[in-house]
């Protein structure tokens, strides 16, 4: 590997994958030491298309997006990328193995001259934790007393625990991040009601990255559907949610997928489940299954989505539109029983005019 010019000080993060969980940490820490970041940009058709191009068919689209974005930073002359291995987040939790070895992957399918900065981390290790990881990732940069990384490892958690503070309280991630990164504390306070609420299941690369998942959430809202995420839980309810489920914590991404539905498919104010899944994603599929079949014990609408570079945004629209059709009229008929009123004077009907074909 070659090493970064200490002068340099710049890092390159991808707007894709961890990113969409870390950044606010990655942000607070690499800021506190002065290395300056430059991201890739949002997704487009372009980063797909050229991610797609240097992988096997068969790779999950975030893995092929991924990909995009180290092309995008190539393009923008950054020479030392941030390029993690996060095998293990927790003791015996673990990753998947794409996640886990994505500094191979990068590393045999891209031939330009960059530096990848590939740290490790891997909890269910003696020595590869959270000190390690950041080690490794500003040595490069010369830096490496660790009472400088500690301290800049704090700046980190700042940044990260106000993102998920502010989340927490129902601002949307982009605010959220957009104000974490400013060093604000803003809390949210609920300023419509919404007739129907869902609750969407998916990695946070899936469901955050508009390009990937075509702005779903704004679709739903415009529909006058709340959406509910797993970022909006606590570390208490995700783990219940785990446990509803009737298993226990094995994938990393378990809290966003099996936690996060299981949470909501008790909660009677929410009215059905989403679940955004990659094609060919091993660990999906296996949580996947588990909650379409409590999600049948609880009697609660799901509807599971699956997407790949292929996916077209009609046929994607029309099935959630038809989705959250089924939901108001249940809602209605639900009304209508318990009132025992006429169908016609209940309002809720889904707001289908903002929603875009093209
Ligand atoms: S968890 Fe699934 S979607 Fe994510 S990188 Fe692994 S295979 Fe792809």
């Amino acid at each position: 590997m070659a090493q970064a010019k200490s002068e340099e000080k710049v890092i390159g993060i991808p707007r894709a994958m961890s990113f969409y969980h870390n950044y606010p940490f990655y942000f607070g820490f690499f800021n506190d030491l002065g290395i300056k970041i430059i991201l890739s940009d949002v997704t487009t058709k372009q980063t797909m298309t050229e991610g797609s191009g240097l992988v096997v068919t068969e790779t999950c689209l975030p893995i092929k997006v991924y990909v995009g974005h180290i092309l995008n930073l190539i393009e923008k002359g950054v020479h030392n990328i941030f390029v993690p291995s996060l095998q293990s987040i927790s003791n015996k939790i673990y990753n998947c193995s794409k996640i886990r070895g994505l500094p191979d992957l990068v590393r045999n399918i891209i031939k330009d001259d960059i530096n990848i900065i590939e740290a490790t981390l891997d909890k269910s290790e003696k020595k590869q934790g959270l000190y390690e990881f950041l080690s490794e990732a500003v040595k490069p940069f010369g830096i490496s007393d660790i009472n400088i990384i500690k301290r800049a490892s704090k700046a980190g958690w700042r940044c990260y625990n106000n993102f998920h503070v502010m989340s927490k309280s129902g601002i949307p991630y982009a605010k959220a991040l957009s104000y974490a990164l400013q060093g604000k504390v803003i809390i949210g306070s609920k300023t419509k009601e919404y007739p129907i609420s869902v609750a969407l299941v998916g990695h946070g690369y899936n469901i955050y990255d508009e390009r990937v998942c075509m702005k779903i959430i704004d679709k739903l809202e415009k529909m006058d559907v709340e959406v509910c995420t797993s970022l909006q839980l606590s570390t208490e309810q995700l783990d219940e949610g785990i446990a509803c489920l009737g298993n226990e914590k094995y994938w990393a991404n378990e809290d966003e997928m099996t936690g996060c539905a299981g949470h909501y498919l008790k909660d009677n104010k929410v009215d059905g489940i989403i679940t955004i899944t990659a094609f060919g994603c091993g660990p999906d599929s296996l949580m996947v299954e588990r909650i379409t079949r409590k999600a049948k014990q609880f009697n609660k609408p799901l509807l599971n989505l699956t997407i790949d570079e292929q996916t077209g945004e009609a046929g994607f629209v029309t099935r959630v539109e038809a989705f959250v059709d089924m939901l108001f009229r249940k809602k209605r008929a639900s009304i209508v029983n318990k009132l025992n009123i006429d169908e016609n004077s209940v309002p809720y009907k889904p707001n289908v005019e903002f929603i875009e074909t093209k």
